[in-house]
Order: C-alpha cells, then structure tokens, then sequence
C-alpha cells in the first residue's frame, strides 16, 4: 500500500517539487498540535465542568435527603417545605427529582408524572446498598444521580453500612456545559485559522528561501550549458549544494579536457593527413612544370608519389584501429592463445623488412605460454613493437624478443640495439602522433599512431607495457599480460 501511495506522489508533478513539500510538511506539523489541542482542552474542560456539576449537585442532594429523613417525607410526602425545596431545585438544575421508597415505588416526582410507579432499576438497588451512582449523557445533554436516604447518626464507622430508606433519584441538564463548550469551539475555531493562516506564510516563506541555493545551483549549470565558461561554479551556502557544485565542477574540468584534447586529435589529423598530399602535389607540379620530362623522371616522380599514397593509407588503417578501440565497449574476441605460436608467425611475417638492414631477429621462448587473449589485437600490439625495434635498428643490429611466464602472468620483452629514447620521452611516445624523432619516423614510414595503439590493447586486457632505453644503445620494452582475462 505505502509503496503504491509513493509511487502517486514520485508520479504527480506538483508534489515532485521539493518547495511543495516541504510547504506542506511545515503545514501539516503546523495544523497536527492545533486540531489535538482543541481536542484535548475542549474534552477536559468538558469533563471538569460535569465533574464540578456532579460534585455541588450531588452535595445539594445529600443536603435534601437529611431533610428527608428529619421531616419523615419517606412515610408522608405532605410537608410543604420538603416539597417546595424539591421543586426550587429541580428547576434550578433544570431537571427533574424523583423519590423512591423502599418498597421501589416513587412517592414523588417532580415532573408529576411516575408517581406511584415501581422502579427496579441497577442504579436504584446498588443505591439501597449504600452507593451513589451518577451517569453522564454527554449527547443528550444530562447527569442522572441516585443518593441514598439515610438516617446517619454520626456513630457509624462508614455511611456505606448504614441501611438506605429510600433513594433520591434525579437527572439534570448539561446544556450550559454544552452552551460554553460551543462558544469556546467557536473561539478555537477562530484563533485555529487566525494560526493557520500565519502558519501558511511561514510556511511558503520558508520552503522558498530553504530552496534557494538549489535554485542557484540550477542557475550557475543552465548559464553553463549555453557555453563553457572557464570559471568554476561555486555555491557555498549548504554542505549539499557545495557537493553538488564540486562534482559539476569536477565533470567540467573532464569535459574541458576532452574537448581539448578532440581538438589537439583533430588538428593532428588534418596535419598528418595533409603532409603526404602536400608531397603529392609538389611530385606532381613539378613533373608537370617540366614539358620535357623523360620516362626515367616519370618514373622516380611516381614511384615517390606511389610511396606517400602508401603513407596516407598507412595512417587511416592505424587511425581506424585506434578509433576500434576508443570505443568504451569495444568487442573483445577472448580465446585461448598459443602464445609461442603467435609470436612465431609473428616473427616469420617480420623478419624480411629486417633482412632489409641486415638484422639478426631471434625468439627466445622459456617455456609453453597459452591465455586468454584477443588474438587480433594482440598480434596487432606485439606486432607494433616488434616493428619498432626493427625500425629503430642500425644496419647490422639485432632483436631478441623473449617469452616467459608466471602462474598469473605472461610477460613479453622486445629488445633491441637501435637508437634508444631519451628518458624524457618515456612517457610521451604513447601520445598520439608522438615521435622523438619527427623526420627520421617519417623517413622510415611512421605514423606516430603505433605505441597508442599497442598501449591500447595492453590496458584492455588489463595488462602493462614498461620502457627502459639507452641512447644509441637499445630499447626494452617489457610487456605484462594476466593469462586469464576479467572483465
Ligand atoms: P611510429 O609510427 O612513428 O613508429 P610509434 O607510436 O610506434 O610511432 O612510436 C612513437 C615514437 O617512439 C617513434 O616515432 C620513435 O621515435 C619512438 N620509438 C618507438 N619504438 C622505439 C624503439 N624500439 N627504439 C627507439 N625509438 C622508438
């Protein structure tokens, strides 16, 4: 039940309102201690009211009961005294009075109308027994009392062992109890909505100037979203307000940099994609600048021209494998690896551009590795740093790319005896478009695309990839991959 009356309120759009809420939980609290005062106080002045009632009537009857007993009413009802008494009193009290013998007969009713009558009722038996009873009818409006009659000497122990003679029987009205209970309901009445009117400003007031630094909160996100600004937001008013400024601020700073750096990616691109365009043209502007260019020439001019649509092509596969895997969810492809197997294919399929330079290319394989692995990407990775050590070789120079293995992990090294990379560089050559060497990467066909990659894949299989290096001596890269894969 709770559950459905919450889903009506989370559904309807004005109580979806933090201000309305909290206007109407100050409002109800405000009415709640209103409504059970009235309640209270008027119940307790009603009761008090009978109760000092029962108690002077009842007082007044004890009275009139002695004067029974003295003036023998109970065996002659004739004494005038007794019986105007009886009558000034019934209608003071605004009620009526009846008399009850022993006998259970009514010898007088004020009303005139039971006299002669027989009552048995409880209320007038527990009075022979020396109880007085009294009964209240709050609805309509009137107390019935019985006092016994008793002859009391004043020896007895207790009036209760004194036998009753007769019992007094009468109900009174209550109307001006009710009388007074509506005037004041009328007066509680006034004052409640005299309060609940000032309870209903301060409610507003306060719910609106609760929600103000919320209100700013949305202000300072709305004039964000129209254009970045290079300001942080900053709402200190409340502890929560200052929270949500901070991650905001926090998500601006990432999306500052984000567009920074699709910024930096865009330029680069256009540049590197322009550079092999640019030597085409000039390739081909000057073949054409020379009217009587011979075959030879022709032919030098478009094998250069041939060269740098290998480049351009070189630079949007690798730019299409590295948009593959920014991609968050990107697929991966795991299966169980023959890892000594791939990295032989590997070296088979490299080692004729090493020839090239006359480089020894070796694999030393420590023992069986098989994991869990996307073969593709990992081919592509390990590929890229094996091409590297060969490209960044001198003639005559060698690779060794070495395999071993723990109970948890697979480890690659790729080493080499080419140019090495400054320490400085370290970090940087994994940046896209990186070189430490810009004309000498382009000479040897470079994209500076390649370490991004490779690192790329090594993170997406949770793995790490290190560089230690020496100027002119050699490069290591030391590769680390856990043999079964977790998302
Ligand atoms: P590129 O396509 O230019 O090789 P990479 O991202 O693969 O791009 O490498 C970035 C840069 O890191 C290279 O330009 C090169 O200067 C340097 N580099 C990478 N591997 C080696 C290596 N084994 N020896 C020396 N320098 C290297």
């Amino acid at each position: 039940m709770w559950k459905g009356i919450r889903d009506r309120i989370a559904r309807s759009s004005l109580l979806r309102s933090l201000r309305v809420r909290i206007f109407l939980l100050l409002v109800i609290m405000g009415m709640i201690p209103g409504i059970v005062m009235r309640v209270v106080l008027l119940h307790n002045y009603e009761e008090r009211a009978v109760n000092v009632k029962i108690s002077e009537v009842s007082n007044q009857f004890k009275i009139i009961a002695n004067h029974l007993i003295y003036y023998n009413y109970l065996q002659d009802t004739s004494s005038d005294v007794i019986n105007a008494e009886l009558d000034q009193i019934a209608n003071l009290y605004d009620g009526r009075v009846l008399i009850v013998n022993k006998g259970f007969k009514v010898i007088k009713d004020t009303y005139g109308i039971s006299e002669g009558k027989i009552i048995i009722s409880e209320e007038v038996m527990r009075c022979f027994k020396g109880e007085n009873t009294t009964h209240y009818d709050g609805e309509d409006g009137f107390i019935e009392m019985t006092i016994p009659i008793q002859r009391v000497t004043g020896e007895e122990s207790s009036i209760a062992s004194v036998p009753a003679e007769g019992v007094l029987l009468c109900s009174i009205s209550t109307d001006n109890i009710q009388l007074t209970i509506n005037i004041l309901e009328k007066k509680a009445f006034l004052l409640e909505v005299m309060m609940y009117i000032l309870i209903l400003l301060i409610s507003f007031a306060i719910s609106y100037v609760l929600l103000v630094p919320f209100q700013k909160v949305s202000h300072a996100i709305s004039e964000v979203k129209e254009g970045y600004t290079d300001e942080a937001l900053s709402v200190p008013d409340y502890e929560e307000t200052e929270h949500i400024v901070d991650a905001f601020n926090q998500v601006l700073t990432r999306m500052r940099t984000l567009d920074q750096s699709r910024q930096e990616f865009v330029s680069n691109v256009s540049h590197e994609l322009r550079t092999p365009l640019a030597s085409m043209k000039v390739l081909a502007d000057s073949l054409l600048m020379q009217e009587d260019a011979s075959p030879e020439l022709y032919r030098e001019f478009m094998g250069d021209i041939a060269e740098e649509i290998e480049r351009e092509n070189k630079i949007i596969t690798d730019l299409l494998s590295l948009v593959k895997l920014d991609k968050t969810n990107a697929q991966m492809n795991i299966t169980m690896v023959d890892i000594n197997e791939l990295l032989e294919l590997l070296m088979k399929r490299l080692k004729p551009i090493a020839r090239k330079d006359n480089i020894e290319v070796v694999l030393e394989s420590n023992r069986p590795v098989t994991a869990e692995v996307d073969e593709v990407k990992l081919t592509l990775a390990l590929s890229n740093l094996i091409e590297n050590a060969i490209k960044y070789n001198r003639q005559n120079g060698w690779v060794r790319v070495s395999l071993d293995a723990d109970h948890q992990f697979f480890s690659v090294a790729i080493e080499d005896s080419g140019v090495g990379i400054p320490e400085s560089e370290y970090e940087q050559i994994y940046e896209r478009f990186y070189r430490v060497d810009k004309s000498h990467s382009r000479e040897i066909g470079g994209t500076g695309l390649g370490l991004s990659i490779t690192r790329n894949v090594i993170l997406m299989h949770r793995g790490s990839i290190q560089v230690s290096s020496v100027e002119q001596e050699g490069t290591t890269f030391l590769v680390k991959i856990p043999l079964t894969y977790s998302k």
